[in-house]
């Protein structure tokens, strides 16, 4: 097989993944505190003290679907 088309094969597959899993659960553990919701004795303003944030994919769905609705 080809090395370009097996490239564009394993992008298309790690692309469908990634899109599964920000529908999956549109939320990871925040990078800053990993998940733990303090960074040290501090309260952790990344993520607002959830341990949560959400995934880019999401913000990035989230930002085309409202373009969407808004662009009837
Ligand atoms: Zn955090």
């Amino acid at each position: 097989m080809h090395p370009a088309l097996l490239a564009t094969i394993a992008l298309f597959v790690s692309t469908l993944c990634y899109a599964s899993r920000c529908y999956l659960s549109p939320f990871g553990s925040c990078r800053k505190c990993q998940g733990k919701r303090r960074r040290g004795p501090r309260h952790c303003r990344r993520c607002d003290s959830t341990g949560l944030r959400l995934r880019v994919g999401r913000r990035l769905w989230n930002y085309v679907r409202h373009l969407h609705h808004d662009g009837r």
